[in-house]
């Protein structure tokens, strides 16, 4: 139902104006209204000093203005061009200004928007394509901001301004002119519409291509695997190919609209001249005419240009708020646990059942009841596909139950603040996820603001402090791409002191499937122990060695739980899974 829903969102988005649109983005200019209104008045003056410029110069063409002689108008031209000059460069700094912190502001309103979505909108988009897509649009945005949108009001004043002054030079001759020139703009306006279709086309294409690149550079390692960089290079050929093919469309429409505009507006001049020279305009007047019809001619075929920009900048607008009008979880920033949200580590599923917001066909957990009293430690074991990994994202709230509740303490999960139930949670996954900075920083994700005793210290509880210290730079080595790779063994470990910093209430650990080597599963087996004391954890257990300890084990099967007991007891249902899969591993 989400996604259906938020397609009519997409519809009646796409029926709002694109005034209301550019309305809605241009309200991030507002803390900037200052910056913004003084770009406007300088944009004004240097625009009327350009416009009074074919004025004087035709003035000057006919040996000075009249009663103030050569030199006098001379240097009143050169004066123009000075206040123009001044005013244009003061009308850029102002007007980037005012676009950079607008934009900075709507970047970080959209990051922190995406970062706060529940987990199904990432289900269903692909991450490449979504940050590509968000940095292509905001470029869009910035260019808007920055100089179509006042290239486009000194065109309205050039336009405007300068018909004003053609009719005090021959209002005959406007007439002939203006005779000419709506029919231009109205095959222009019809041109641009072509263009901007084709343009957000070319926008998408561009963007699935990039997608195919982030992609398989994150995942170079399974393309390799699989020697499948031929099978790549095609799919990547065929996506720019087809970028460039909608491209070329678009070109050929955009070069069909200047060529047309170029034609148009010369016929139009050799006329206006040939017109103004029969009716026996002076030398002045008639260069003057020409320079201001120039000067139009050239602002209609910009306005053009700029208005397919614009129309461009509408839609990554429409990109943009779609985005942010995808309803976000309910994320506060992080502060002390008020008493009443404070867990004890209680947790009943009370007939939990559930599908994935993206496959509503398959019931995932059907009916499930289970509960762990404080400090317990209960194991979850099934079959691969059982629904253990879904659990715990229930268990996290990533997403909602389709029936049911989860209940900590005897409270409802949903009454207890997104943020405070999750940050007295701690997950060490089965693949463990590092950010490219230091081991130091990748520790402390546990727990922002960490002091660096506290770190060496969860590095010490975890077993991982022994082999970072081996590292001539310790915490300061750097993690990722060029850093140290690290083993499947060291990795838990850091994870493992992530979750010792965090000092949670509940302990979920997602045992690895990967075998480690006899020693390091001994060190991570040791320091999971440890880390288990004291707190209610949940153990998704793949070796059953490992869980004959727990209070109690819950035997998951197609989601249903099947069987409930300690390890003594399960062994002892004949013909049960546990019993089963028990035999399986160990008879191995
Ligand atoms: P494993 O031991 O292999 O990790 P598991 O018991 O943890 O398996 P889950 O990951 O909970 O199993 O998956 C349970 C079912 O839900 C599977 O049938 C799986 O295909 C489906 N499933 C898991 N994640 C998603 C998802 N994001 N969207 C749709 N279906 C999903």
């Amino acid at each position: 139902m989400k996604i259906l829903s938020s397609h009519h969102t997409m519809a009646n988005n796409k029926n709002n104006t694109s005034m209301r649109k550019m309305l809605r983005i241009a309200s991030y200019l507002k803390p900037h209204w200052l910056l913004f209104t003084a770009g406007m008045i300088s944009l004004l003056i240097s625009s009327l000093a350009g416009l009074a410029f074919p004025k004087l110069l035709g003035d000057l063409v006919s040996g000075g203005k009249s009663g103030i002689g050569i030199h006098t108008t001379g240097t009143l031209l050169i004066g123009i061009l000075i206040i123009q000059a001044a005013f244009s460069f003061l009308r850029t700094i102002l007007f980037v200004n005012a676009a950079e912190k607008a934009l900075a502001t709507l970047r970080q309103t959209i990051y922190n928007h995406l970062i706060r979505l529940p987990m199904h909108f990432f289900l269903t988009r692909r991450v490449g394509e979504l940050s590509s897509r968000i940095s292509a649009d905001v470029a869009l945005l910035q260019e808007t901001f920055t100089s179509t949108s006042a290239e486009f009001i000194r065109q309205v004043i050039t336009v405007g301004g300068g018909l004003i002054l053609l009719m005090t030079i021959s209002s005959k001759l406007t007439g002939f002119m203006l005779a000419i020139l709506p029919i231009m703009v109205i095959i222009a306006g019809v041109f641009g519409r072509f263009i901007r279709r084709f343009a957000r086309e070319v926008q998408d294409q561009i963007a699935s291509s990039n997608t195919v690149v982030e992609e398989t550079l994150q995942g170079i390692f399974s393309v390799k695997a699989f020697a499948n960089e031929y099978f790549e290079i095609s799919r990547y050929r065929e996506s720019t190919n087809r970028a460039a093919r909608y491209g070329i469309i678009a070109g050929r429409y955009k070069g069909a609209l200047s060529s047309f505009v170029i034609l148009g507006i010369f016929g139009a001049l050799v006329a206006v001249i040939w017109r103004g020279a029969a009716i026996g305009l002076d030398n002045g007047q008639l260069f003057s005419f020409v320079l201001y019809s120039i000067n139009i001619g050239g602002s209609i075929g910009g306005l053009a240009e700029i208005y397919t920009s614009l129309q461009k900048s509408v839609g990554a607008t429409e990109n943009l708020f779609q985005l942010l009008d995808e309803p976000a979880e309910d994320i506060t920033p992080p502060e002390t646990i008020a008493p009443e949200h404070q867990l004890n580590g209680n947790i009943s599923f009370s007939q939990i059942s559930f599908h994935y917001p993206s496959r509503e066909e398959s019931t995932v957990l059907k009916d499930m009841s289970f509960q762990v009293s404080t400090n317990q430690k209960i194991a979850i074991v099934g079959p691969s596909g059982a629904g253990k990994s879904t659990v715990v994202s229930l268990l996290m709230r990533m997403y909602n139950p389709s029936g049911g509740h989860i209940l900590f303490d005897s409270k409802d999960s949903n009454h207890i603040p997104l943020t405070a139930l999750r940050s007295q949670m701690a997950v060490v996954p089965q693949d463990v996820f590092l950010f490219g900075g230091t081991i130091g920083e990748n520790i402390a994700y546990g727990r922002q603001g960490a002091t660096e005793a506290e770190i060496i210290e969860a590095a010490q509880k975890a077993n991982a402090w022994e082999f970072i210290q081996r590292f001539p730079l310790g915490l300061q080595t750097i993690v990722g791409d060029r850093g140290v790779q690290l083993s499947g063994g060291q990795r838990q470990r850091i994870a493992i002191a992530r979750a010792v910093l965090k000092e949670p209430r509940i302990l979920i650990l997602d045992e690895a499937t990967s075998a480690l080597d006899a020693e390091s599963e001994k060190l991570v087996q040791e320091a999971l122990d440890r880390l288990m004391e004291g707190r209610t954890s949940i153990v998704i257990a793949h070796r059953l060695a490992t869980i004959r300890q727990a209070d109690k084990i819950i035997v998951l099967d197609r989601g249903a739980i099947v069987e409930e007991g300690t390890h003594t007891e399960l062994v002892n249902v004949n013909g049960g899974l546990y019993k089963n899969l028990s035999e399986m591993q160990f008879t191995q």
